[in-house]
């Protein structure tokens, strides 16, 4: 599960977002202040508001860098007149202007956190929520189960499972499962994916119109 470090004086804004990443299937350390943001432990990613009560968010955020590697989202107030040069001397990754929407963050964070974080080894176990694939011998269970796929139907559950909850578009998919000059019906994919429902949940894999499917976030309150 990816970490996150919300670091966010505003319970206003806090709340509905450490709730709403929780939802996505991140935990979220809340630190209302700098000093405790610089004190947290180790984190996956840190989303870090500029405008904090008692450190300048700059320096917070130079600090962090200085310290570690960890990728950094800043958010800003409109009024910060914060540009891209003087995020990068920072250390930040990227940025976000407030009021920003929260698909847009979450976007940013799933950006952020495949530009920066190495893919795991290819032999390395997924495990998500019921689901847990093992690639180097091609096996699936599902609640301790194991599940019986057609090749192709595992190179699909795979290529969803690369990056679990994130959306994947039916291009991808099709690039990816298939072939890039496959001109078959993409009425293929939606077969597939509903055999792969039949044979795990139906609730496993999500559909996003016009998009394409992702994993269902793992948490037990989706
Ligand atoms: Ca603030």
């Amino acid at each position: 599960m990816v970490s996150v470090l919300l670091v966010e004086d505003d319970p206003s804004i806090s709340q509905p977002l450490q709730a709403g990443l929780e939802r996505e299937g991140f935990s979220v350390e809340l630190a209302t202040t700098g000093a405790a943001a610089l004190e947290s432990k180790k984190h996956d990613l840190v989303l870090l508001d500029l405008g904090l009560p008692d450190l300048d968010g700059r320096v917070v955020c130079q600090s962090l860098r200085a310290a570690s590697s960890v990728p950094i989202i800043v958010v800003t107030a409109r009024q910060d007149e914060i540009d891209r040069v003087m995020l990068l001397e920072l250390g930040a990754d990227d940025y976000v202007v407030k009021p920003f929407g929260f698909r847009e963050l979450v976007a940013r964070i799933r950006a952020v956190l495949r530009r920066t974080t190495a893919q795991p080894a290819e032999s390395e176990p997924v495990e998500w929520g019921p689901l847990r694939i093992d690639p180097r011998i091609r096996h699936v269970e599902f609640n301790g189960e194991p599940v019986e796929l057609t090749p192709k139907e595992y190179d699909l559950l795979a290529a969803l499972a690369a990056d679990p909850g994130a959306a994947v578009t039916r291009e991808q998919l099709i690039n990816n499962v298939w072939d890039e000059n496959w001109w078959g019906s993409t009425k293929t994919l939606d077969v597939h994916i509903a055999s792969l429902r039949k044979k795990t949940d139906s609730s496993l894999i999500q559909t996003i119109r016009g998009v394409g499917f992702r994993l269902a976030p793992s948490t037990s309150e989706s």
